[in-house]
This record gives structure tokens, sequence and C-alpha cells, in this order.
């Protein structure tokens, strides 16, 4: 079966008064019908950047070097701002991960939800609204006919982000981009939001790209898993791979980060020591090597290609090459 969305070889780049900032290079992924691909990394991985890339947000002095990105068969770059307009909020849709900042403070939520409908499908205002109420009844928020009337601040944080998502989910997408989407949120809230997301994903069958650097989400909410750093795709495949058999060290390293409280017994929690590399200047190695505990030599001269380590597992380090079998030995013994 053909992939919803399809990006291929991506790069942008930022122009500065310091120089060209490679915010990302060489991505390629695939989401599948129904399915959720997690994109994970810390800040100024390239993750939300790879995102407004697929939603042709990309503005000066940001551009698109290289690639594309293909969704339902149709290639989105090179689109005019006009055919773009059919395609953002109707086919592929975003849901940010603060709802106070996206939703309109002076504008009743029935309007606002509305709006999109009345934009990109042929109803008349009465049929809208009655569209309006139904969605934020599937979104689980309660006499919908009242609460189309009322305005943002009238919302608490879990409802806001349920109307979002309504709003997302309008034109009914074939895509959903969600950045950060709990990141706002009480932690309460943000198992009630997941648990929505998901359910709603099983009865629409959309697909969703899920950015966050929460582990715990990832494995909650996702399919498969696209580990970002330094712009960089660094590992790639499905949970059970990313969660059961990590394959680098910064993957290593993350997990290493998050608690799991449900062994029951105290845990120190490791910290990945350093800081990202700088983006205008990036190494000519592996972009990792200055904080990785297992660096050799040829990381430092040379960027590892990305390696197909299975069906559904590819790599991009050192160690998983036949020249570092005794270096893979050790690191297994000390894991
Ligand atoms: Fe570490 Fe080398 Fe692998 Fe980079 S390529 S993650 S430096 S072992």
């Amino acid at each position: 079966m053909d992939p919803v969305l399809r990006v291929n070889q991506l790069k942008v780049s930022f122009r500065t008064y310091g120089g060209s900032v490679q915010a990302v290079r060489d991505v390629s992924y695939e989401v599948a019908s129904g399915e959720t691909l997690a994109i994970v990394g810390e800040s100024g991985s390239g993750k939300t950047v790879t995102a407004q890339a697929i939603m042709g947000m990309i503005s000066p002095p940001g551009k698109m070097t290289q690639g594309e990105v293909v969704f339902q068969g149709r290639k989105l770059n090179g689109l005019s701002a006009r055919q773009w307009k059919s395609v953002r909020g109707k086919e592929i849709a975003m849901i940010p991960q603060d709802p106070m900042t996206s939703l309109n403070p002076t504008m009743r939520i029935g309007q606002q939800i509305m709006d999109g409908l009345l934009r990109h499908e042929r109803l008349t205002k009465p049929q809208a609204a009655e569209r309006a109420a139904e969605l934020l009844r599937l979104v689980g928020i309660p006499d919908p006919e009242k609460r189309l009337r009322q305005y943002p601040h009238e919302f608490s944080g879990g409802m806001r982000q349920r109307v979002v998502i309504a709003i997302a989910l309008a034109c009914n997408p074939a895509l959903l981009i969600a950045d950060e989407p709990t990141t706002a949120l009480d932690v309460t809230i943000q198992a009630q939001i997941l648990e929505l997301l998901q359910s709603l994903q099983n009865r629409l069958r959309t697909s969703i790209i899920m950015i966050t650097h929460d582990l715990g989400v990832v494995a909650e909410m996702a399919h498969r898993v696209v580990v970002m750093y330094a712009g960089l795709v660094v590992e790639s495949g499905t949970v059970q791979d990313i969660f059961s058999q990590p394959k680098h060290p910064y993957t290593w390293g993350l997990l290493q980060s998050i608690p799991k409280p449900h062994t029951g017994q105290k845990q120190r929690l490791i910290p990945i020591e350093g800081a990202p590399p700088d983006l205008f200047d990036p190494p000519k190695g592996c972009p990792f090597a200055a904080r990785c505990p297992y660096a050799m030599e040829i990381c430092v001269e040379q960027l590892p290609a990305e390696e197909k380590l299975s069906d559904t597992h590819t790599a991009r380090c050192w160690l998983n090459d036949s020249r570092a079998a005794s270096i893979r030995e050790l690191v297994a013994a000390g894991r």
C-alpha cells in the first residue's frame, strides 16, 4: 500500500547574519494510513522544521534546499499559495503546542470551528454550525450548543486543547501533525488528550505525526519512531525496535534519562552530558561524537551512513559497521 506521506532527502537551511544554519539534513521517512509516527529529539534537532516543511510553512530566511514531500501521491513542494490553501487545514491539519496561542481570544469557539468548514466544505452556515456541535461532541465536550457560543477563556486548558483538536479534525484530514500537543497541559489532562487522540485515530483512520521529546508519549501512542539529532535522522524503527533493541548511543541516552516507576526499584536517571553541535558549522563526522561515550576516531572524521539493520530499523552510527565489531562487544557487555 502506498504511504499517505513520503518525505524524501529533505534539507532545510536558514540564512542568518552569522551564516547558514542547516536545520534539517537528508531527512527521509514515510507515514502509512492510520499510523502514528513519532518524531523524537531535543530542541533544535529539526523535528518541528520537518513538520513545517510538510505543511509548506518554511518562510524566508528559511528555505527547503533539497528533497520532496509527497502526500497521497502528489508532490507538495512547488505548490502555489492558492493550491496550499486547499491542502492545509483540509487534507493536512496541525495541532499546535499551546491551544491558548492558536485560538483567537476575541472570537467565539463556534465561529473558529466553522471558519475552516466554510472555507473548505460546501456547507451553509446552519450546516457548519451543526457540524461544529458534532465535532465538540466527538472530542468529548458536553453541552456543545452552549459551548459554541463561548470564548476561549471560558474553557479550561484541557478543554481548549480538545477544541483545537476539533478544529484540526473539522475537514477529516488524512494526516494530522501534532506538535508537542500535551506539553502545555497538566499530567492528568495530558493522559486524557492522548487517549482522545488514540480513540479518534481508531475511529477515523487518520495518520498522525506526533512531534515530541517525551518518550512516555511515544511508547503510549506511536507505531513507529524517528529519532532526530542535529538535523539528522539518527535512528528509526518500530516502537519495539527503538525500545527493545535501540542501536544508537543517542537513543540509549534518551532511554536512560526517563524514569521507569513501574519497575518499583530506585533508579538513577542518567542525563546526556554536553550540548548539541553548532549548526552554523556542523562537524564533518558524527554530530553526536562530542557527547558520545563510544566515539571512535572514525566518528570524528566521517559521518556514518544511515544503515538498514532490518526491514523496519535504521541507524546512523559507526557501531553498526562491521569494522566496529570489537567495540560493539564491549558496549554490549557494559549495557
Ligand atoms: Fe557515537 Fe560514533 Fe556512533 Fe556517533 S557514530 S553515535 S560518535 S559511536
